[in-house]
């Protein structure tokens, strides 16, 4: 242990080890067909192998003239075809040269393009080549991005605009996809009312729900919206029992220390807790445990500490369960905008902007605010134990790195 370790707080990579690991042992491993239109944000289930040479045939690079280089001393060439895309080309007749466009099939016999900017067509309409050329300039080669059979896309891919632009150029109508996982919202909390009711004493609106819901969703999970659980034993009971047909129940609320923990207590009669206290600020307290067989995240309820436990653990958590393997949010060093001079026994995120390329955080990073979250750009990590001078490095992690 290093000294700026804390004994009983859980470091952030050790956490994220362990999720892992159950993230591993539970995989959501069934499959289904969807057609492409329809798998944007999906996990593919099996590599994407190509069906055809891309190009299937070589083809111009430009709009220009093609020929054949051993056959030419230097003369101008008659023209004895013109290709377009989308046509099929006759060979080429010794002695001359083809009209030809961006992206049609190149002649057979030719292995040359010259563009049209370096050639003057005499008044017999002959082509006059300007420029010295060489062989296969301005040709792009049958299966010079991908020949058949090659993977293109690993198991495990997440699907966006550019994996379904990729399988489309190779014909793909259809993908083979893990299915959607079902994920359970559940919002604790006696004071919790939803958004379109008034505010009674004490009451505050429900955010968690609407935050987590929408970021599922763009994780291609299916959201079961759980509703508001009030802080009591026999209702957490009796709402988790409801639960048992969801891949996992992701719970805010009621896991803070020294609270009563309805959630914990649940789960610990089930037969199964653990309470995670991590090294990380916002979002001390986890709760990982399983409800008969259905697996519980319990995350804290602060909304800030809600968005930075779900996007660094809970997230990877659940994309590991699909077989995604690349899970670790790209991030950056930055100089700081700011000084640290107080070391923590807990790594910092804060919320934080790239201000002329330094990271400048919110005013204020309490875990209940998140405007911080809506004002800044990323997460700004002081790792535990640090002091920082303005200028000094550190990590800085794009929030579009995990809102997806
Ligand atoms: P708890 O973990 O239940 O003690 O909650 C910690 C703080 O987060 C308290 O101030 C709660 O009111 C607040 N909180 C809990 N759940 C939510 C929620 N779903 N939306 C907004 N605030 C919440
Ligand atoms: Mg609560």
């Amino acid at each position: 242990m290093s000294g700026c370790e804390q004994p009983g707080l859980l470091p952030m990579e050790a956490a994220l080890a362990r999720l892992l690991a159950l993230a591993e042992a539970a995989p959501i491993a069934q499959q289904e067909t969807v057609a492409l239109a329809d798998a944007d944000g999906r996990v593919l289930a099996e590599p994407l192998l190509a069906a055809l040479d891309l190009p299937p045939w070589d083809n111009s690079a430009m709009d220009g003239y093609a020929l054949r280089l051993a056959d030419w001393q230097g003369e101008a060439l008659p023209v004895s075809q013109r290709i377009q895309a989308g046509m099929a080309p006759l060979p080429l007749q010794a002695g001359s040269c083809a009209r030809i466009f961006t992206g049609a099939p190149l002649p057979a016999g030719a292995d040359c393009v010259e563009m049209q900017e370096n050639v003057e067509l005499d008044e017999a309409g002959q082509v006059r080549f300007c420029q010295p050329l060489r062989l296969g300039q301005n040709v792009r080669v049958r299966g010079q991005e991908t020949r058949v059979g090659d993977c293109v896309l690993p198991a495990g891919t997440r699907l966006g605009p550019i994996e379904l632009g990729l399988a489309a150029s190779l014909g793909a109508a259809e993908l083979r996809v893990r299915r959607r996982p079902r994920v359970a919202v559940l919002s604790t909390g006696d004071e919790l009312v939803e958004p379109g009711q008034a505010l009674g004493p004490g009451q505050i609106y429900n955010s968690n729900r609407r935050l987590l819901s929408a970021w599922l969703q763009r994780l291609g999970c299916a959201v079961v919206d759980a509703g508001i659980l009030p802080d009591d034993l026999a209702l957490t009971r009796e709402a988790l029992g409801r639960l048992g047909d969801v891949d996992l129940i992701l719970s805010t609320g009621g896991v803070s220390v020294g609270e009563a923990d309805y959630l914990g207590l649940a789960l610990r009669e089930a037969g199964e807790l653990a309470l995670w206290k991590l090294a990380i600020k916002p979002g001390k307290p986890l709760t990982f445990g399983h409800y008969q067989g259905v697996p519980v995240i319990g995350l804290p309820g602060n909304p800030a500490s809600t968005l930075v436990t779900f996007g660094l653990l809970a997230r990877p958590y659940l994309l590991r369960r699909l077989g995604v393997q690349r899970i670790e949010p790209l991030g950056f060093a930055v100089p700081a905008g700011f000084a640290w001079r107080k070391p923590g026994m807990r790594r910092e995120y804060l919320r934080a902007r790239l201000e002329n390329g330094r990271a400048v955080p919110y005013a204020n990073q309490s875990s209940g605010v998140l405007r911080s979250a809506a004002w800044a750009e990323g997460l700004a990590e002081v790792l535990e134990g640090a002091t920082l001078e303005e200028g000094d490095s550190l990590r800085f992690i794009p929030l579009s790195e995990i809102l997806g």
